[in-house]
């Protein structure tokens, strides 16, 4: 009988590596112009967003690390 199972992948926007969708790292990068439209989806490794984002600029509950 065949395994109707299936799991979703995500790839990181920032290093292209695969997140299985039961990742804790995984998350979700949504750009939109001020406006709100267009708006693009991209997704990502937690600790890859950390890196990327500047060290003065404040993180918030989103990328804080699973306990
Ligand atoms: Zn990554």
């Amino acid at each position: 009988m065949k395994d109707e199972r299936r799991t979703t992948r995500y790839v990181c926007a920032f290093c292209t590596g695969a997140i299985p969708e039961t990742s804790p790292d995984l998350r979700r990068v949504t750009i939109a112009t001020l406006d709100g439209f267009p708006v693009q989806d991209l997704f990502a490794h937690r600790a890859c967003v950390v890196r990327a984002v500047s060290p003065e600029i404040p993180l918030g509950e989103a990328l804080d690390e699973e306990p």
